[in-house]
């Protein structure tokens, strides 16, 4: 089977956000099931490999779609001041037609085109509009995996002439959306099978609280909308093996990561004990991740006997938050406010509990690296959260870490707290963390469901 895998961002290129890690492991693990797999993304300015093409896997070819108007700039999506870059469409319309192009000047015929997000949203509309008659991709299937639907990739009606298409498509049943049109709806209607990325997520989706106007759309698609959970790629997370960390240890060891503990506290200045309970947390500082719910509870849990770590790039109003409260709480906080890998491993080496307060979450990839490094993770039972993380029993032991329902902050810190408790009965919690040493999340037997969802769209 061959697959074109279409994603705009891919580690270890370029990323933002999961969706990267997503994009660098899952088409190693279609490769593992024997699929022939190629990938294409654009050639940012921060992609340093030299020339249009890199190798991943055993014989995964990654394109890199070339245009230094488009993408010889600083930021993938957004400028220094976060805002969207105003040729954005542009951006992505090449992408998409580019990628199609390239495959065949190759002559590789896939037979599916795994698209991913509104960035891929115009191949699965190009290719049932400006390419129905073109013989080489006749027999090609398209698959559109929506990793977080509130990103709908909308422009202006006056862009519209930018995409290439016929202005009949900007309709209610076309690309139309609010008065503008979405690039993300044209994936959503014109691909022959919609994916998401847990099960939860792909049910909250049909329903007027998550579908950001598509609800319709996607509950008339029901019948071809899978949920399927993400994996990790446990050759980049592991604990026994990852270089950021300042000792690697496996559940064998556990004393390893207390010294993970103890030098990360050292080396952000804290003076929090080493039995007191670490706190961390990392993600991305927009409306989604809840950091707003944290924000209102915060110096209450920094008053608490606890460390706090928070490691997150984005928007200006949570930075001055956390800013304020790592000044107001200098002994035992450190917040840090740029994006960097390498402290993210340490902190989830380093941690005890993990903060994911996510208002949505499709998946969420935080909570699967902190069972991997044997951190517990706090989280907002939600989307791909909810099919993971499973409420502590105090009583029987059950489960394998703490939950809170309602976005309230009163919630989250009765979770936390919650937790502290349990971190402090050191016998439960050993219990504990050695049952989450034994999951597996790698992406084996979700490439086996995505093989399953291909064969089936094929026949
Ligand atoms: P999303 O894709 O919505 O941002 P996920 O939980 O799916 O959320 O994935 C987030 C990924 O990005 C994780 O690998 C996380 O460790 C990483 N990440 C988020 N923010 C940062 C940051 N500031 N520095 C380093 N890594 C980050």
């Amino acid at each position: 089977m061959k697959i074109l895998f279409l994603s705009s961002e891919v580690v270890p290129f370029a990323k933002t956000g999961g969706l990267a890690d997503v994009a660098g492991a899952l088409p190693v693990a279609l490769e593992h099931q024997g699929a022939e797999v190629r990938i294409a993304l654009p050639k940012y300015k921060e992609i340093k490999a030299e020339g249009n093409f890199a190798q991943i896997g055993k014989r995964i070819k990654v394109y890199f779609i070339v245009n230094d108007n488009l993408y010889n700039k600083d930021g993938i999506y957004v400028d220094e001041e976060g805002k969207d870059h105003s040729d954005n469409l542009e951006r992505f319309a090449y992408y998409c037609k580019e990628a199609l192009e390239s495959v065949k000047r190759d002559g590789f015929k896939p037979d599916i085109i795994h698209c991913n997000d509104w960035q891929t949203g115009l191949v699965p509309v190009y290719l049932k509009t400006l390419y129905r008659k073109d013989d080489f991709f006749k027999d090609t299937k398209t698959v559109f995996t929506i990793h977080n639907l509130a990103y709908t990739g909308s422009f202006d009606e006056g862009e519209w002439g930018k995409t290439g298409l016929d202005k009949s498509l900007f309709d209610i049943n076309g690309l139309e959306y609010y008065g503008r049109f979405s690039l993300l709806k044209g994936g959503l209607i014109f691909s022959d099978v919609i994916t998401t990325v847990s099960p939860t997520y792909a049910k909250e989706i049909q329903t007027k609280e998550f579908g950001c106007g598509m609800e319709g759309i996607l509950k008339s698609r029901a019948y071809s909308l899978h949920g399927v959970l993400n994996g990790i790629d446990y050759d980049i997370w592991d604990p026994l093996t990852d270089k950021a960390l300042y000792k690697n240890y496996s559940v064998d060891d556990i004393k390893a990561k207390y010294v993970n503990k103890e030098m990360l506290l050292k080396e952000l200045g804290l003076k929090t004990g080493i039995n007191s309970p670490l706190i961390g947390t990392v993600g991305r500082l927009a409306e989604q991740k809840g950091y707003d719910i944290l924000a209102e509870i915060v110096n209450r849990l920094c008053d608490m006997d606890i460390g706090f770590v928070l490691l997150g790039a984005g928007e200006e109003r949570y930075q001055r938050i956390f800013k304020k409260v790592a000044k107001k709480h200098p002994s035992n906080t450190s917040v840090n406010l740029t994006f960097n890998a390498d402290l993210a491993q340490k902190i989830y080496a380093a941690s005890d509990i993990f903060i994911m307060p996510s208002r949505y979450e499709p998946c969420g990839l935080g909570q699967l690296i902190s069972f991997k490094y044997l951190t517990v993770p706090v989280a907002r039972k939600t989307g791909g959260l909810a099919d993971t993380v499973i409420e502590y029993n105090t009583e029987t032991g059950e489960g394998n870490g703490f939950l809170f329902n309602d976005c309230k902050p009163e919630h989250l810190l009765k979770a936390i707290r919650k937790a502290v408790s349990v971190y402090k009965d050191k016998q439960s919690w050993l219990k504990l963390i050695k049952k989450i040493a034994a999951y597996d999340f790698s992406w084996d037997r979700s490439a086996k469901k995505y093989i399953e969802i291909y064969k089936k769209v094929l026949s």
